[in-house]
This record gives C-alpha cells, sequence and structure tokens, in this order.
C-alpha cells in the first residue's frame, strides 16, 4: 500500500485522515521531505528500484499465498537485473526457503497484513509483509529491497506497537525483523529490539501528530539529503 493521507482537506480537527508507518517514519526523518511526498511535487528517483521492490514483494507473498498475483514489472526483467549486483531473483525465493526460522507447519503465517491503530483519535493504517504466529510468539517480518537505514527500524517499532495493542500480546512476545533483501549472498537479518508500545504512542504524538496539527513541516538537512528524492527542488538548500 502506497501512502495515502489527506492533508489539508478537513479544514478542522487534525488534517488528515489517517497516517501509515511509512509516512511516520518519512516525516521523521525530515518534515518537508513528507509534505513533499503528499503534495506529489516531482520526485527524481530511479523507478527501477521500486519496481524490483513491488517484484520481490509479490514473489515472496506469493510463497505463502498462492494466489498471490506475481508482479510484473512496468521496466522490464533486463533492466531489473542490470541494477543489482548479484543477477538472481530465483536466488532471493532460494535463500528465503533455506532461512525459515520455523516450520510452517507448526504455526501460521500471514503474508500483506493490513493492520489498523490509533494514536489521540488518529488513525494509523498499514502492512505487515509477512506475520507468523507460533505458539504465545508473533513474528513480524518486513521485507527490504534497499539499504539499512533508521526509518526502516523506526517503521516496524511501529507495527510492533500495532500488534501488540490489536492483539492484546506484550511487545516483549513479538519478534520484529527487518529483512535485507538487497545483495545476496550477503543479505542481512537485523533483529529490531523492544520498545515499550507507550513510548513509541509517546513519541509519535509529540514528534508527528502535533506538529502535522500545527502545519509544521520545517525542513531537516543532514546526510540523507544527498539521497533525497526531492532534493533539486528542496528550498532549504
Ligand atoms: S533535501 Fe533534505 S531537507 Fe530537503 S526535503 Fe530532502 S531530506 Fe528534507
Amino acid at each position: 500500500m502506497s501512502d495515502d493521507i489527506d492533508l489539508f482537506t478537513a479544514g478542522r480537527g487534525f488534517p488528515m485522515d489517517h497516517l501509515s508507518p511509512s509516512f511516520i517514519s518519512k516525516f521523521e526523518e525530515c518534515p518537508l521531505k513528507a509534505l513533499y511526498y503528499r503534495e506529489g511535487r516531482p520526485a527524481e528517483y530511479d523507478i527501477r528500484y521500486a519496481e524490483v521492490g513491488k517484484h520481490i514483494h509479490s514473489i515472496l507473498e506469493k510463497e505463502y499465498n498462492p494466489s498471490a498475483e506475481i508482479y510484473e514489472p512496468v521496466c522490464g526483467m533486463d533492466d531489473m537485473m542490470a541494477i543489482r549486483r548479484n543477477q538472481s531473483i530465483e536466488g532471493y525465493m532460494t535463500l528465503r526457503k533455506q532461512d525459515r526460522r520455523f516450520d510452517p507447519r507448526e504455526g501460521t503465517q500471514h503474508p500483506e497484513v493490513h493492520v489498523r491503530s490509533e494514536i489521540r483519535g488518529v488513525p494509523i493504517i498499514g502492512f505487515i509483509d509477512l506475520l507468523s504466529i507460533r505458539g504465545s510468539m508473533v513474528y513480524i517480518d518486513d521485507w527490504k529491497t534497499g539499504f539499512p537505514g533508521k526509518r526502516d527500524e523506526q517503521q516496524i517499532r511501529i507495527y510492533t506497537m500495532m500488534v501488540s495493542r490489536i492483539m492484546g500480546i506484550p511487545p516483549r512476545d513479538i519478534i520484529a525483523t527487518l529483512d535485507y533483501l538487497r545483495e545476496e549472498p550477503r543479505r542481512i537479518q537485523k533483529r529490531v529490539p523492544y520498545t515499550s508500545t507507550a513510548a513509541i504512542e509517546q513519541h509519535i504524538e509529540r514528534e508527528v501528530i502535533e506538529p502535522i496539527n500545527d502545519l509544521q513541516f520545517v525542513p531537516v538537512r543532514g546526510s540523507h539529503c544527498e539521497r533525497c528524492e526531492y532534493r533539486k527542488i528542496c528550498e532549504a538548500w
């Protein structure tokens, strides 16, 4: 799901109809960038990376849901291969299968799980790539085709908070893992440490909801600007 927020349309109250974990993490990196994104400003990025991401996600989803459709990239397979360092999409599947952390017969696995929660009356809506349940433990997997970054960690912490609230289980019983698929065979799996649900909620309320409520979209300049897709149009430079 893409971020989909209804900004500036409400007139009264909170100016969005909902937030998503990916929009929140984008806002935390740079509120101005989040605003550009929302306004649909022309972004400069290589569409092939997004196409690779969608394609890989659909392949992995199909592993757990046979009725899922494989997304065919508009840029074509040759283009996709050209941007990959190790040229094997099939390699993803081999690695993934070798790496299953438990026998699926021992639990249940659910790809593309829609989750919805709210903070201070603002709906938070997102999709979890893979949610697995085994006994009293819940596993959240987020498949990433980009480079590792802090934003991803925040995103999966928000998912942990949401699952904890929705399923009524403590965050310590939720194992959240970022699964970076980009550079197999040096693929990275990163376990994101547990953070208290209340701490995440307070943080989002203070650092995201309140500034958006006040229509504060200040630029945050830093090393992340180098790979920002709005760098050329950014008013902060
Ligand atoms: S270039 Fe930097 S300051 Fe400007 S929008 Fe992008 S991240 Fe924000």
